[in-house]
């Protein structure tokens, strides 16, 4: 098996990730990866917007800590990326980062759907008690093809993050998911494979099987990622996520280079 790129990868500048780049491209090293990028939680325009990301002050620093990298690992492709929070409005900001660095990809992600309410955050878990399922994959997935269709994302992350502590809605979701992958389809993005969810409750890739065989139907693109937080992190579970992406007909993922795509047997 040849690895995918894993394209997912934080750094301890967000605030809630622990160990040294460098680490995780050892780590990515020792597991026999060619490729990975660092994609990092963005900053916002205002540092109290939450606190799980980097300051403003910080993206310089986030970037020569990426060049860094590249330096000390000559035989390892390192890519520079950001993974962008996509809220209503915001596109400008992510304009005016975008222009900042020479950026390889952007992830665009989904994790506020409301402007105080990211579903993933383990401090906000009460708020799913308030809130009927069916009515936040509602939001999100209205949110998720909203953010395909600005162009301003490479790719979309884990496109099914509501599930990650487990709630589903009962209701069929597939009319959200084709609005969505059309959207997805038609902009170029490609599906973050996000391994994460493995270790979350929902004890799922995201996204299911289901929104990836649709994907495949579709045309969308694809890439990788573990979502590392931590350097043993770093490629984990890819084997499942590649056995997953085969078994809806993927043979190809994407790889980016200044925000230009290529294409990679897997
Ligand atoms: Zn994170
Ligand atoms: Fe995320
Ligand atoms: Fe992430
Ligand atoms: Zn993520």
């Amino acid at each position: 098996m040849s690895l995918p790129p894993d394209y997912h990868l934080h750094t301890p500048l967000c605030r809630h990730a622990t160990g040294a780049p460098a680490e995780y491209a050892r780590r990515a090293v020792e597991l026999g990866f060619q490729e990975i990028g660092f994609s990092d939680h963005s900053p916002m325009p205002r540092d109290d917007f939450d606190n799980w990301r980097m300051r403003l002050d910080q993206l310089d620093e986030y970037v020569e800590t990426v060049r860094r990298v590249q330096r000390d690992f000559p035989r390892l492709t390192v890519r520079l990326a950001l993974e962008v929070d996509y809220l209503p409005g915001g596109e400008d900001w992510i304009r005016d980062l975008a222009a900042r660095h020479p950026w390889d990809y952007f992830i665009g992600s989904v994790h506020y759907v409301s402007d105080d309410w990211a579903i993933d955050d383990p401090q906000k878990l009460s708020e799913w008690n308030n809130r009927d399922a069916r009515e936040v994959w509602t939001l999100y997935f209205e949110r998720l093809t909203r953010a395909a269709e600005t162009g301003l994302f490479e790719i979309i992350g884990h496109a099914d993050l509501p599930k990650k502590f487990g709630h589903r809605p009962s209701q069929d979701c597939a009319p959200l998911y084709e609005t969505f992958l059309e959207a997805a389809r038609k902009h170029g993005c490609a599906l973050d494979i996000n391994t994460a969810g493995l270790r979350k409750d929902c004890r799922e890739i995201y996204p299911s099987r289901e929104i990836l065989r649709l994907a495949f139907q579709t045309g969308v693109a694809i890439t990788f990622g573990s979502d590392a937080h931590a350097p043993e992190e770093v490629g984990m579970n890819f084997a499942e996520a590649v056995q997953l992406a085969r078994g809806v007909g993927y043979t190809h993922c994407l790889r980016f280079a200044k925000r230009q795509r290529g294409s990679v047997r897997f």
